[in-house]
């Protein structure tokens, strides 16, 4: 199948309320227009200098996600364009990200990585830091970055019950979160980014508002 049937067929799964991000890191640039010429606008990358090269490249109303394991030092180089941010993972990171949005006049929207899985290697906050994060006063003199949401990778499992849970806890803690601390003028968290080309179906049951698919769209990656 092709990119443009791929996407079709995703498509057709998805309530009106869910953003689909084609994940697209390691892709080359023709299957990225591919897309694009069947209405995709919302890409997915994780390595900042393939982002950077991509967004040179590619048409300029694309919206750029950055979903991957972000460095502060790299931050500068995005902060003019990225539309999303969802790997933020510390306050240092978040203050990182306000100071570049504010070189750049920008408010740029950020979500908070939650760790789900029962797994060593995957990054994140847990709920209590997420939430001491979000109640400190330096997070409420940020004033160029706008918390909208949470993202969440579930454990590389096949049991489903386990990846349930987990999806479930994540949406848990957006709207807790949310009744606590929606006053506070730089969150609003509406998003919930999770699920990708194996278990978007079940994140979606489960409340997501956005999934990031890479493999079901474009192939596997090498
Ligand atoms: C690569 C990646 C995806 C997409 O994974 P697929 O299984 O190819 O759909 C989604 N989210 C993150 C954070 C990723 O790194």
């Amino acid at each position: 199948m092709s990119v443009t049937e791929n996407l079709k067929e995703i498509k057709s799964r998805l309530p009106a309320h869910v953003t689909l991000v084609a994940v697209s890191k390691t892709k080359p640039l023709e299957m990225l227009m591919e897309a694009y010429n069947a209405g995709q606008r919302d890409f997915g990358e994780n390595y900042v200098q393939e982002l950077i090269e991509k967004y040179n490249a590619l048409p300029k109303d694309i919206r750029w996600h950055f979903i991957g394991h972000l460095q502060s030092n790299k931050v500068k180089h995005m902060a003019p364009f990225v539309h999303l941010i969802h790997g933020i993972d510390s306050l240092k990171l978040l203050q990182e990200v306000n100071k570049q949005a504010a070189k750049c006049g920008r408010v740029i929207e950020c979500l908070l990585q939650i760790y789900i899985a029962k797994e060593e290697s995957k990054f994140g906050l847990d709920a209590l830091e997420a939430e001491n994060l979000i109640a400190s006063t330096q997070f409420s003199g940020l004033t160029n970055v706008k918390v909208v949401g949470v993202m969440g990778m579930a454990t590389n499992t096949d049991n489903r019950e386990t990846i349930k849970s987990e999806f479930i806890s994540l949406k848990t803690l957006a709207t807790h979160l949310n009744t606590k601390f929606g006053s506070k003028p730089n969150l609003n968290l509406r998003m919930v980014s999770m699920g990708m080309s194996a278990d978007y179906e079940l994140a979606i049951e489960c409340g997501s508002t956005m999934v990031r698919v890479g493999s079901t769209i474009f192939g596997e990656r090498s």
